[in-house]
């Protein structure tokens, strides 16, 4: 474990080396109007200091510029920006972990693939259908139709990560932007932003002691980040997790992890695991809660925030939890819904699935009767020597879309989906299940359960809480370059389509 450890920091240390000398701001960098080529700026939206237009810190306060691409987007107005030409698919570069996810949902064959570890769309082949959109996990795909932005749906935040409603923030996929160092740093700026406002170790105006100055809801790279800042200025604050430590990373199917460069997280230091295991990340995670004692609290499911007064009161279960400040770092996966069976909470158990190739050659059961438990069992029902089962307890699948419905009695009648309806999963083990159906009690050798019946998304929660969801125009602009850098071996005369935030 020691050796594991030393090993694993040498090895960060050297890439983070490499990285900084790559990509690090210029501490001697020319001001934005002293000439050369940097003659244009814009001031940062969170510091107010001019940046120039290719910078990607800025010289004030050191912020990468990238982090508040939403926040400085423009809303929305009317159909007009989405522009009129033919719907296209558009990667973009800065996003794209190389999962390859788009490639399998896409069903036109060649219109999206893979160069290294970046994903490039096929002009010529692409109809705009959108699957890909659909399915990339970290939100790196968008179908336009020759606009210079892309729409998105967001929670409305201020440059500190606050929502309009005053005291609640909003970081990491929940605000609308994936990858786990823009979770990671959005994290930390929340909770700088609230230290500035309440020092740590001050007495408080209110009084009131039990009170926390900060209750972190979810504990994934944003909620972690936001807790161990919270750590480091001495905040009386809490994380409350509903389910085990960053919950979500540790549910993904896929092995391997992309962090394309360094983050800094608190009371640790820079992190860089370009192509790390998963377990190597939950393990450094798991190493920094151990090693700062955050204050974490698992398998609590915060149900709703209110305000009562000065304070908010944050209730799961019949506890409450007052505070001065809530930061929502819950992603964007929401809370589904469980069976309650025994073997639920074993790592056999998917609540969402992407990258269904992971399961290729597996024995799965899916959950479900829906339109979401059907699109699962028929994508992994096009994987080879899958054995997919899938069990609804209804009579039949009369709620889904005909479209779907036309899918899956195709897929039962080529023996791809085994339907097993009037069906109801009692209880999980590690290499099998057991299944009442029709009364009639089965075991069933298994190794993979896919429960897919429902939840309550982020965007209820944050409805009901009072928070404003908008829809802004986030600047998008063609990347020849990212293309032809390190991370992609695509030439220039690929049809390939390619972008970044502008
Ligand atoms: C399959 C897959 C592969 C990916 N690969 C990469 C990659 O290689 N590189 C990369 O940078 N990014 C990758 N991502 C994206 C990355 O994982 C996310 O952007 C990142 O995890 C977002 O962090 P977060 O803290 O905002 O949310 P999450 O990691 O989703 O954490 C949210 C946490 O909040 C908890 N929660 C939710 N609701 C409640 C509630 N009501 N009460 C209490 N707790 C709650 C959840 O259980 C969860 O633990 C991948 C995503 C997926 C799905
Ligand atoms: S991250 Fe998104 S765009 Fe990149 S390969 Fe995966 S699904 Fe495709």
């Amino acid at each position: 474990m020691l050796l594991t450890t030393l090993g694993f920091f040498a090895l960060t240390g050297f890439f983070i080396w490499l990285q900084l000398r790559k990509s690090a701001p210029s501490s001697d960098a020319a001001p934005a109007t002293s000439g050369g080529n940097m003659t244009s700026t814009h001031n940062c939206v969170r510091c107010g200091a001019p940046v120039p237009t290719k910078s990607t810190y800025c010289p004030g306060c050191g912020v990468a510029q990238q982090l508040f691409e939403i926040v400085a987007a423009p809303m929305a107005l009317g159909a007009t920006a989405l522009g009129g030409g033919q719907p296209k698919a558009l990667v973009r570069a800065d996003m794209c972990v190389g999962c390859g996810t788009c490639v399998a949902a896409c069903p036109e064959d060649g219109a999206i693939s893979m160069r290294g570890k970046l994903a490039v769309v096929n002009d010529a082949l692409c109809k705009g259908i959108g699957e890909c959109v659909a399915a990339c996990p970290v939100g790196g795909i968008s179908v336009t139709t020759g606009a210079a932005v892309n729409r998105v749906s967001v929670p409305l935040i201020d440059a500190n990560f606050m929502s309009n409603v005053p005291g609640i923030y909003i970081v990491g996929e929940l605000g609308g932007r994936g990858l786990i160092k823009n979770a990671i740093n959005e994290g930390k700026l929340a909770v700088e932003h609230i230290a500035s406002e309440l020092p740590g170790g001050e007495a408080r105006p209110d009084g009131d002691e039990d009170a926390f100055d900060v209750v972190i809801v979810g504990s994934g790279p944003a909620g972690l980040s936001a807790g161990l800042e919270a750590h480091k200025e001495h905040l009386h604050y809490v994380i409350l997790e509903q389910g085990s430590l960053s919950d979500t990373v540790r549910k993904y199917p896929r092995k391997k992890l992309l962090l394309a460069e360094p983050v800094s997280i608190p009371l640790y230091g820079d992190l860089w695991v370009a192509d790390a295991s998963k377990e190597t990340l939950l393990e450094v995670w798991e190493t920094i809660v151990a090693n700062t004692g955050l204050n974490v609290k698992t398998g609590v499911k915060v149900d709703r925030v209110v305000r009562n007064g000065a304070f908010f009161e944050v209730m799961s279960d019949g506890a409450r939890y007052r505070a001065r400040r809530v930061v929502l770092a819950m992603g964007r996966r929401g809370t589904p819904r469980r069976l309650g069976v025994p073997g639920e909470e074993t790592e056999k158990v998917f609540y969402d699935i992407v990258e269904m190739e992971a399961f290729a050659g597996q024995k799965v059961m899916v959950v479900g009767g829906g339109d979401s438990a059907v699109e699962s069992a028929l994508g992994l029902a096009n994987q080879p020597n899958t054995e997919v089962r899938l069990s609804y307890r209804g009579t039949d699948f009369n709620r889904v879309k005909p479209r779907n419905t036309e899918k899956l009695n195709k897929a039962i009648a080529e023996g791809k989906v085994i339907p097993m309806l009037q069906s109801e999963l009692r209880e999980i083990q590690p290499d099998r299940v057991r299944i009442e159906v029709e009364g009639n009690s089965m075991i069933l050798p298994n190794d993979t359960v896919i429960i897919r019946i429902g939840g309550e998304a982020p965007t209820t929660f944050l409805e009901k809480l009072g928070i404003r969801i908008v829809d802004k125009d986030v600047p998008i602009q063609m990347d020849v370059e990212a293309v032809n850098s390190g991370a992609a071996t695509a030439s220039p005369s690929d049809s390939t389509h390619v972008a970044r935030a502008g």
